[in-house]
């Protein structure tokens, strides 16, 4: 088995207050992998650490062998991981397609001066982009609603819309935080069965989730978290009947 990403005595501070603790993690190559806890239990700040958004107090992450951790944001994207929000991070007054190519202009490795004072150039910039875009939201399913404004589509199109954003820089890793929030039953199968597809295009995915029946259902493993701290880790059978996850998501 190989190991896509790994961290190692991950530790994370907020002045006093321990948001991860001593965490350990070894994702699989070619595997869907859910971190799961109770709120606060430290899951975000766990991507976060991993996307470089915050700074680590102590211990390393590796992607795929190089250690990631101290690497700015831009960088780790380009090495191949991708997410998306909780909270969406969209532009509402922009198309959907729009949302894609600012999504994917990193893609295309062309600088900003360039963009904007070289006319030529921008223009072929922006067919490769907007080539990459129509392949993606054909791909999710959302191609005919690629020139409506984000702001007047339902919810579930909106975190199609973000998952197409992560897709247009060809991710090997995606980390998803609660892709299913917020839907409804039939908008959350659709997005279960995208997110499958997308596992079956080659890239491993890392979700943190809340519903139930999505993690036991497509993870292969699960880690579990509680007050910054792993408290269980295995397949969903193993998870579901461990005492002590049990006994948190009660809070006995
Ligand atoms: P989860 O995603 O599991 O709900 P979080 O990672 O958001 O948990 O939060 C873990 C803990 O860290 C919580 O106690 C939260 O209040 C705290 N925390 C998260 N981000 C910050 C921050 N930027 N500053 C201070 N405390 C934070």
């Amino acid at each position: 088995m190989k190991t896509i990403l790994k961290l190692e005595n991950v530790v994370k501070k907020f002045s006093g207050l321990v948001a991860v603790e001593d965490l350990t993690i070894e994702m699989a190559e070619r595997s869907i992998h859910a971190l799961i806890g109770p709120n606060g239990s430290g899951k975000t700040t766990t991507i976060n650490l991993i996307t470089g958004v915050l700074p680590l107090t102590s211990g390393v992450i590796r992607f795929n062998d190089t250690v990631i951790s101290g690497m700015p944001t831009y960088k780790i994207a380009q090495k191949g991981i991708g997410r998306t929000f909780q909270n969406l991070k969209l532009f509402n007054s922009m198309t959907v397609i729009e949302n894609l190519m600012v999504g994917g202009h990193q893609m295309t490795k062309m600088g900003m001066y360039k963009f904007l004072f070289d006319c030529h150039t921008a223009k072929r910039e922006e067919k490769i982009l907007k080539e990459r875009a129509r392949e993606v939201l054909t791909f999710i399913g959302i191609d005919k609603w690629r020139n409506e404004k984000v702001s007047n589509l339902p919810y579930g199109r909106q975190k199609m819309t973000e998952l197409g954003r992560a897709l247009m820089m060809k991710p090997k890793l995606l980390l998803l935080d609660e892709p299913a929030g917020g839907l409804n039953p039939s908008e959350r199968v659709e997005f279960v069965n995208i997110l499958l597809k997308t596992y079956d295009l080659g890239i491993d995915l890392l979700l943190i989730e809340h519903n139930m029946d999505v993690v036991m259902n497509v993870s292969n493993k699960i880690t579990v978290l509680n007050f910054g701290k792993k408290i269980a880790e295995g397949s969903p059978e193993e998870i579901q009947k461990d005492n002590e996850v049990i006994k948190a998501y009660l809070g006995e």
